[in-house]
C-alpha cells in the first residue's frame, strides 16, 4: 500500500505546519461536532498491521459522519519500513511512525492502539510472521485492545483467508482479529487481563473489502454479490468546509516518512465491508444498524440524553457558553452513571466541551523542556475564563508532586491570571517511549506492565489538575505540563515536557569498523540533564581490545550543555567483533544511556533513551582502488561505511556527472533506488556507460521495478524477487569469478550474521553477457540467481546488485564489507 509522489511530498513537508503540536482551540463548529459525538454511544475498531495500512476514508467517515468512537489497532509501529525524511530506521522509525499515526488520528478523529509486535521487515507468509512474533502474546494484545476499547463493531483491513497474497503481517493481523473475536467474551481466556478490565463481546466483525483485492471489478462483484454492506464515504461536512475524502487525505498525508503525502479528492465514493462474524446488519448502509447507540444504551442515560439532545438541537453557535449550566448539570449526572466504561468516556468528552464553551484557557508551561527525577521545576500557569459563568480556581494539584497549591481565585470574565509555582518531580521513571525500555527480540517488544500495553505513547508523567468550581459544581480539568516558547523564525512552539537522566552520552558512530590494527579516535559527547553536573566517563571494550585513557573527567555548568571527550580505541590483530559501551559516573551513580532527540515539524519532539554503545568490528580486509564516486539515490549510509574502512568517497551531484569528472574514480557506485528518484540520471547514463567502456567499474544498487529504466548496457529485467530471510542459504554459482576471490576470498562464512534480509528487487531475467554469481531463495521458493550480476562492457565492468548492502554495511557485517570491497575491485586484478 505504498504510492507516492515526490512532488507532493516536497510540498507537504513545507506546508504542514509546526503548529500541529499546539493544543486544540475549539471553535463553535468544533464544539458542536463534539456534542454530536457526545450523543453517540457506539464504537468501532479498525484492525491492520502497519501505520499507513489503515483506510482513513472509512475511519474519518465513521468518526465524523456516524459520530462513532473510532479506533485503529495497528499491530506494529512500522519499524521495518523505509524513512524518506531522515536517517532514523528500526525502532526510531517506529517512534516517528507512531507519532504520525497520532497526527493522523487527530485529523480523522480516531484513537490509536498498538500491540507489542515488532515490524521485523517484509514477510511473505503469515506462518512465518506468526513464528517470528510471539503469536500468543500478540493475540493477547489484540484481545486486550478489544476488551478495553469495547467496540461494537470490528473491521479488518485485510483478508484472513488469502495467506501469501500480501505481506504476512497483513494476513496475520486479520487472522488474529478473527481468532480474538471468539475469545474476548470468554472469561477463561487471557484471565490475567481480567484483573484490569472485563470480558467484552463485539456484535460484528467485518472485512473492509475492495476491488483492489481482486483481479478486476467483475471478479470483485462476483465474489461479493449479495454480501456487501456499503456506504458512500464521499460525504461533505459543511461545518468543516471539507469532504470526508479531504479529511482522510489530510490524515494519511501525516505518514510523511513513508512518502504517503497525497492530493485531496472530493465527491461520492463507495466503501464496502462484508460480514465475517456476528449478526447481519438490517440496514445495509449502516454497520451499527440494530445496535443501540443512544443515551438509552446505559442505565440512567435517558435523562442525560434528554438534556444533551436538546443542547444539540438548539445549539447557539454565537454564544455556546449559554449552554454551560445545562452541560454542568449533565456532567453531574454522568458522574453518577453505574456503567464505569461509558462514565469515564463521557466524563472526559463533556469536560472538554464545558471548557471550550466557557472559553476557559488553562496552561501549565515549564520554564525548561526537561527535568530530572526529584528535581524542582518552575512552571508558569495561565488561567483565563472568557465566559460570564462563575468559575473559581480552588487549587492546583499534580500527578507528580504531592503538594496541593491552594488558590481560591474567582476567575473574572476575560481577566487573565498568571502565576509561577515550583513543582517537585517526585518520580524515578523517565518519560521515554515505554516499549523501548527493555531489550526487544526480532519479533516482539518487551513490556510487562499490562496497563501500558497497547498505549500509543508513554503517558505523560507530569500532569496538572486544575481543581475548579463551576456553578457550584467541582470539576477537575487535567493538562499535561508542556514547554511553550517562541523562535523568531518559527513562531510559537509547544513541546512535550520530558523527564530525563542527569547524564547522557552519545557516540558519533554506532558501528566502528577497523580495517587494520591502528588505534582510532572515538569521540563521546556528554550531556548534562541539570545544572552543575560533574563526573567521569569511561569506555568498556572486549578483553582483546584496548582503550586509553582509562577515564576522562567532565564538568558541565549548564543544563542541556554538552562536553566532548576523546578516547583512543585499539583493535586486536585478528578479526574480532564486540560491543563498546559508554559509562558515565556522577556522584557515585552510573549512567549508561544515550538521548536521541527526533524533531520534525509534523510531529511533537520525541526524546528516546537507548543504551549508549557501538558495535566494534576488526576486519581482515584487503582493498584495491581508493577513490569512489557515489551518486546518491533515495538515501543510504553506504558512503559513511566505505569511509570507515578507508575509501575516499566523493558524493557526486547529477550535474557533476561528465566524462572528465568520472575518470577520477576507481569505481562509481549508485545509491539505492537512484534511477527511481533521480530523474536527471537518464540524461547522464551515456557518461556512466562511456566510463565503463573505457575501463571503469559501475556498481548499481537496487531499484524498485515499477516504471523504471536502469538503462543497463545489456538487457536485464527487474522483478519483485526478494529474499527476506537473512539466514537463507547462499549458494556460490561462479566459484572462480574474481569477485569471490580478489582481493578477499569469499566463503559461505561471509554470509553469516547478515541483518533483516538478503536483498530485494532482483532482476529475474538478463542477457547472456551477465554472469550471475550467487543463488539464494526463501524457504519453499525457486532459486533466485539475480542478486549479483556482472557484465564486461568495453574494458570495464557493469555490476547490478540487489543485495542489501545499504543495511549490512551500516550494521557492521564483516562478510558484506569484504564482498563490497571485491565488487569495487572487479577488473583490477591485472593492475597488480
Ligand atoms: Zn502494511
Amino acid at each position: 500500500m505504498k504510492r507516492f509522489s515526490f512532488v507532493i511530498l516536497a510540498f507537504l513537508l513545507i506546508s504542514i505546519s509546526i503548529f500541529a503540536q499546539k493544543p486544540q482551540k475549539l471553535s463553535s463548529n468544533n464544539i458542536f461536532e463534539k456534542i454530536q459525538k457526545l450523543n453517540f454511544l457506539g464504537t468501532a475498531l479498525y484492525i491492520a498491521a502497519h501505520p499507513d495500512d489503515e483506510n482513513t476514508r472509512l475511519i474519518a467517515y465513521l468518526a465524523n459522519h456516524e459520530k462513532a468512537r473510532m479506533g485503529y489497532l495497528s499491530l506494529t509501529r512500522g519499524d521495518g519500513g523505509q524513512n524518506l525524511i531522515g536517517p532514523e530506521i528500526r525502532e526510531l522509525l517506529g517512534v516517528i511512525r507512531t507519532q504520525e499515526l497520532l497526527a493522523a488520528r487527530k485529523i480523522d478523529g480516531g484513537h490509536q492502539f498498538f500491540t507489542r509486535a515488532n515490524d521485523f521487515g517484509y514477510s511473505k507468509h503469515p506462518d512465518e510472521t506468526l513464528a517470528i512474533w510471539n503469536k500468543q502474546k500478540v493475540l493477547s494484545d489484540v484481545v486486550w485492545a478489544i476488551r478495553t476499547f469495547k467496540p461494537d463493531v470490528i473491521i479488518n483491513r485485510f483478508n484472513h483467508r488469502t495467506p501469501g497474497t500480501t505481506h504476512g503481517h497483513h494476513t496475520a493481523s486479520a487472522m488474529l482479529s478473527v481468532a480474538a473475536f471468539d475469545l474476548v467474551g470468554d472469561k477463561n481466556k487471557f484471565k490475567e487481563q481480567l484483573k484490569f478490565t472485563e470480558t467484552w463481546q463485539p456484535k460484528r466483525l467485518f472485512f473492509n473489502t475492495s476491488s483492489w483485492f481482486y483481479s478486476n471489478q467483475a471478479a470483485f462483484e462476483k465474489a461479493t454479490k449479495g454480501k456487501l454492506t456499503s456506504f458512500d464515504v464521499g460525504v461533505y461536512y459543511p461545518l468543516k468546509g471539507l469532504s470526508n475524502n479531504e479529511v482522510a487525505a489530510m490524515a494519511s498525508s501525516q505518514h510523511l516518512c513513508q512518502g504517503f503525502g497525497r492530493v485531496t479528492t472530493r465527491g461520492s465514493q463507495k466503501e464496502y465491508v462484508t460480514l465475517l462474524k456476528g449478526d447481519k446488519p438490517k440496514d445495509k448502509s449502516d454497520i451499527f444498524s440494530g445496535i443501540n447507540t443512544t443515551w438509552n444504551r446505559v442505565n440512567g442515560g435517558g435523562e442525560i440524553g434528554a438534556i444533551l439532545y436538546e443542547i444539540e438541537a438548539d445549539f447557539d453557535f454565537i454564544n455556546p457558553s449559554k449552554h454551560l449550566s445545562k452541560l454542568i448539570e449533565a456532567y453531574t449526572m454522568i458522574q453518577k452513571l453505574e456503567n464505569t466504561h461509558w462514565r469515564a468516556i463521557k466524563e472526559k468528552q463533556i469536560k472538554e466541551i464545558i471548557v471550550a464553551c466557557a472559553g476557559l484557557y488553562l496552561e501549565a508551561s515549564a520554564e525548561s523542556a526537561s527535568g530530572i527525577p526529584n528535581a524542582a521545576i518552575d512552571v508558569n500557569f495561565e488561567v483565563l475564563n472568557r465566559s460570564t459563568t462563575a468559575i473559581e480556581l480552588i487549587s492546583i494539584t499534580s500527578t507528580i508532586d504531592t503538594n496541593t497549591i491552594l488558590k481560591e481565585l474567582d476567575l473574572e470574565t476575560n481577566k487573565k491570571v498568571n502565576f509561577k509555582e515550583t513543582i517537585i518531580l517526585k518520580t524515578t521513571e523517565f518519560s521515554d517511549p515505554y516499549w523501548l525500555r527493555k531489550k526487544a527480540s526480532l519479533g516482539m517488544y518487551s513490556v510487562s506492565d499490562q496497563s501500558l500495553i497497547g498505549k500509543p505513547e508513554t503517558p505523560r508523567p507530569a500532569k496538572i489538575h486544575f481543581n475548579l468550581m463551576m456553578n457550584q459544581v467541582p470539576i477537575v480539568i487535567t493538562k499535561n505540563v508542556v514547554r511553550r516558547y517562541a523562535e523568531r523564525d518559527k513562531g510559537e512552539i509547544y513541546e512535550p515536557f520530558e523527564i530525563l537522566p542527569k547524564v547522557t552520552t552519545k557516540l558519533k558512530n554506532k558501528v566502528l569498523i577497523f580495517s587494520n590494527d591502528i588505534a582510532k579516535k572515538v569521540l563521546v559527547e556528554v550531556r548534562a540533564g541539570a545544572d552543575n553536573v560533574a563526573g567521569h566517563v569511561r569506555l568498556k571494550v572486549p578483553i582483546t581490545w584496548g582503550v586509553s585513557p582509562k577515564k576522562i573527567p567532565f564538568n558541565i555548568n549548564q543544563k542541556s550543555d554538552k562536553q566532548t571527550v576523546s578516547f583512543f580505541v585499539t583493535p586486536p590483530k585478528n578479526q574480532s567483533e564486540g560491543t563498546l559501551k559508554v559509562i558515565a559516573t556522577s556522584v557515585g551513580k552510573k549512567y549508561k544511556e544515550e538521548l536521541i532527540e527526533i524533531n520534525y515539524n509534523h510531529i511533537p519532539k520525541q526524546s528516546v533513551l537507548s543504551s549508549s554503545q557501538a558495535k566494534i568490528v576488526r576486519l581482515n580486509i584487503k582493498k584495491v582502488g581508493n577513490k569512489i564516486g557515489y551518486i546518491k539515490g533515495a538515501g543510504d549510509a553506504v558512503p559513511e561505511s566505505l569511509r570507515q574502512i578507508g575509501y575516499e568517497v566523493t558524493l557526486l551531484n547529477p550535474t557533476e556527472i561528465n566524462a572528465v569528472n568520472l575518470q577520477r574514480y576507481d569505481a562509481i557506485v549508485l545509491g539505492i533506488r537512484a534511477y527511481n528518484v533521480v530523474a536527471e540520471l537518464k540524461f547522464k547514463q551515456k557518461y556512466l556507460l562511456a566510463y565503463v567502456e573505457k575501463g571503469g567499474n559501475l556498481v548499481v544498487q537496487y531499484n524498485t521495478n515499477r516504471g523504471v529504466d536502469v538503462a543497463a548496457p545489456f538487457s536485464l529485467q527487474l522483478s519483485r524477487d526478494r529474499v527476506t530471510d537473512e539466514f537463507a542459504e547462499v549458494r556460490i554459482l561462479e566459484e572462480s569469478h574474481p569477485v569471490l576471490n580478489y582481493p578477499n576470498k569469499i566463503t559461505p562464512n561471509d554470509f553469516e550474521n547478515w541483518v533483516q534480509e538478503r536483498g530485494l528487487y532482483f532482476p529475474d531475467s538478463w542477457s547472456k553477457e551477465y554472469t550471475p554469481i550467487l543463488s539464494m531463495n526463501d524457504t519453499g521458493e525457486s532459486a533466485k540467481n539475480g542478486s549479483l550480476l556482472i557484465a564486461k562492457y568495453g574494458k570495464g565492468n557493469y555490476i547490478y546488485t540487489g543485495l542489501s548492502f545499504f543495511r549490512e554495511l551500516p550494521a557492521g557485517v564483516s562478510g558484506a564489507y569484504k564482498l563490497f570491497a571485491n565488487i569495487l575491485a572487479v577488473g583490477k586484478e591485472k593492475a597488480e
